[in-house]
């Protein structure tokens, strides 16, 4: 097989090898049910319980605020569900208009039953502001739901101040930070927030296993009902494999954060300096302040899904937007809602570039982009 260009990293990460021997004696040899009393079962149980310890140190948090699920969109509706199940009728959920389905179709599912939700608007470089907060927001909002980074645009939000804001009035704050865990710092503490979300796979990890932090005291009721499992409040048997994988993959990435943060970046400016010396008439969406990598460009005249599979014959991976919707051919809500000029916005591509990838990727991808749309483009 020829070899392949991956650059579609915020859609999912390469298993890291350390997590994937982890992993192995969970599937093949302790198999056991880690809920069970027998002694069979004390390796699945201590190792879940060294898992969780080792993702709270990694985001600053207490083992038992640390709840395992099956990624990112469990996470979110959960952390979004729950609150509404604990606060019934007076509250009011506000998020914004650049979030992820996990929160948006969430939003849509509590308003039919007839909890009201607010959507702030995003700027146009994809930021939700205190003051675009302070607008909506009464002593009567429950929670307030912003993502940490956007996952089409890489933006990075004010977390800590826009989480003030809320606790100010009285909201509980969550943030989906699928896109930020294992790559950037995170320390709850210091953000302030009451829940985060977070997927394995965005870091390294393996596929279906994802976590949700709740801090100490938050109300929220389980949203996954059965067994008791995770202190009563998430059912289902433990997938003890993928929890050990997630936590050898975020440990190693944190461990490495400083550097990937800095290798990735310096990846991402020889790329933009690339493109800019190519006759290639672009935009670039999201913010200075945004996950390293992560390149959302528009080029004018053209289409990202053309590209896309043009780059895919060259074996090269991209995205035209969000990854986790193969079936939406659509502008993406996200590009919608920050404005992206009208004639450049079909011709969106991201791409997410990881500490996997290499200065000769990055050539390459340029020099393909150039062979695809450097001449006709007008
Ligand atoms: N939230 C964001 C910001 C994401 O980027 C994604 C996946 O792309 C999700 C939630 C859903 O995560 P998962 O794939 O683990 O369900």
């Amino acid at each position: 097989m020829a070899r392949i260009i991956y650059a579609d990293n915020a859609a999912t990460t390469k298993l890291d090898i350390d997590a994937f021997e982890a992993m192995k004696p969970f599937l093949l040899q302790d198999y056991s049910n880690a809920s069970q009393p027998y002694s069979f079962s004390r390796q699945a149980k201590k190792a879940i319980k060294e898992a969780r310890a080792i993702i709270a140190k990694c985001v600053n948090a207490e083992p038992d605020e640390i709840y395992f699920t099956s990624g990112g969109t469990e996470s979110d509706n959960w952390a979004l569900n729950g609150i509404t199940f604990v606060n019934h009728s007076c509250g009011a959920i506000i998020t914004d208009n650049i979030e992820h389905h996990a929160i948006l179709r969430t939003c849509e599912s509590i308003e039919k039953r007839l909890y009201p939700v607010a959507y702030l608007n995003a700027n146009s470089k994809g930021i939700v502001s205190v003051d675009e907060l302070a607008q909506v927001i009464t002593n009567k909002t429950a929670l307030v739901s912003i993502m940490l980074a956007n996952n089409e645009v890489g933006s990075i939000q004010p977390i800590k101040s826009l989480c003030e804001y809320a606790h100010s009035k009285g909201a509980l704050f969550h943030t989906d930070a699928v896109q930020a865990v294992g790559h950037i710092p995170i320390d709850v503490k210091d953000l302030g927030v009451d829940m985060l979300s977070a997927s394995a796979h965005k870091f390294n990890g393996p596929k279906g296993i994802g976590f949700l932090y709740i801090k100490k005291g938050t109300e929220i009721e389980s949203y996954l009902n059965g067994g008791s499992q995770e202190n009563g409040l998430r059912a289902g048997t433990e997938n003890v494999a993928s929890i050990v994988g997630m936590a050898v993959a975020l440990k190693n990435n944190v461990e490495k954060l400083t550097d990937n943060m800095k290798y990735i970046s310096s990846l991402e400016d020889g790329f933009m300096s690339l493109l800019s010396s190519m006759s290639i008439d672009y935009i670039r969406n999201g913010s200075e302040n945004h996950i390293p990598g992560n390149i959302n460009i528009s080029i004018r005249g053209m289409d990202g899904e053309m590209i896309l599979h043009r780059l895919d014959l060259m074996h090269i991976m991209i995205s035209t937007g969000a990854a986790c919707d193969t079936k939406n051919t659509k502008v993406s809500h996200v590009l919608k809602a920050i404005g992206v000029d009208e004639s450049y916005i079909k011709g969106t591509i991201r791409i997410s570039l990881s500490k996997d990838n290499t200065e000769d990727d990055v050539k390459c991808i340029v020099k393909a982009l150039n062979t695809i749309v450097g001449k006709s483009n007008c």
